[in-house]
């Protein structure tokens, strides 16, 4: 795969996803004291120093509150325990975005599944069918509702992120009227219900910057949750370059060859999407190598 090894695509701990029906899986990893133990607070998490560098600072089962939610992230070929506890966040507790690039793969990786199902369990809390609390259930993979009995599972947003490319192989960059000034990235999108990737990688780079795409060539995905999505990376070839943006998701589109990127990235006229961005990582595969980031970062 093109893509591989994205920041928060990287993970090395077994799901253990069989273990999550064993009503006592919880219980019984909190009885035990080799168990470790991440606490996540709206997105963001302690760490400490290690080697120089940032760790997550897991602590035993020992220091989870009672009423705390936690969720089972899975176990290492060791045998190890990994569970998550939702707290509340202290001063100096670090997010995700931050994290991302720092961690080793093994600990990326459970910081991302936790924040995405720990996230997921702070807005679903009802049943969708009577409006009933729910209780989480499976480890904290599902949640049951305890007057229909119905099970809801954790969501996950699939989105279409393209480095869309013109026969003379330019890229499309836009930048949203949201964002600050000179911010520019690749496009992207939610696919919307009965959907496939393909349509909504064509639909989106239509609608948003009026460009008729052909070829659509899939390169690889992270999980992207903030809160839910999972960006799923494109290489789309327009049929036609002639741009025009709907000025409203989309407040400026241009086409860069690579010396003229390199050149406006250089001269802060363009601010690319941050290194741990699937987005960041499109434009690099098509401009052939990293592309150091110019007078601000993103
Ligand atoms: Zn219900």
């Amino acid at each position: 795969m093109p893509l591989e090894h994205l920041a928060l695509g990287r993970a090395a701990t077994d799901r253990a996803a069989l273990l999550r029906s064993d009503p006592g899986l919880i219980d019984r990893l909190l009885a035990d004291p080799a168990t470790r133990v991440l606490r996540v607070g709206h997105g963001r998490t302690p760490v400490r120093e290690r080697d120089g560098g940032l760790a997550l600072d897991l602590v035993g089962p020992g220091e989870v509150p009672d009423d705390a939610l936690r969720v089972f992230l899975g176990r290492d070929a060791d045998g190890t325990g990994y569970l998550a506890v939702r707290a509340e966040p202290g001063p100096d507790w670090v997010g995700l975005r931050r994290l991302g690039a720092v961690l080793d793969d093994a600990q990326v990786g459970l910081l991302t599944e936790a924040v995405a199902l720990l996230g997921w369990h702070e807005t679903h809390t009802h049943c969708p069918r009577c409006g009933a609390p729910t209780e989480p259930v499976e480890g904290g993979w599902s949640r049951r509702c305890p007057d229909d009995g119905t099970d809801h599972y954790p969501r996950t947003d699939p989105a279409v992120i393209m480095a869309v490319v013109d026969a003379d192989d330019r890229i499309l960059l836009g930048r949203s009227p949201a964002w600050p000034e000179h911010r520019y990235s690749t496009l992207a999108g939610f696919v919307e219900p009965g959907e496939s990737l393909e349509a909504a990688v064509r639909r989106e780079v239509a609608e948003e910057v009026g460009v008729v795409v052909g070829d659509v060539e899939y390169l690889g995905s992270q999980p992207w949750p903030f809160p839910a999505s999972l960006m799923i990376g494109f290489r789309a070839v327009a049929t036609d370059p002639t741009v025009r943006v709907d000025g409203v998701e989309i407040a400026d589109a241009r086409w860069f060859d690579r010396a003229g990127l390199r050149d406006a990235v250089q001269a802060g006229q363009v601010v690319l999407p941050s290194g741990i961005s699937i987005a960041r990582r499109l434009v690099e595969h098509w401009y052939g190598s990293e592309l150091d980031d110019g007078p601000q970062g993103w």
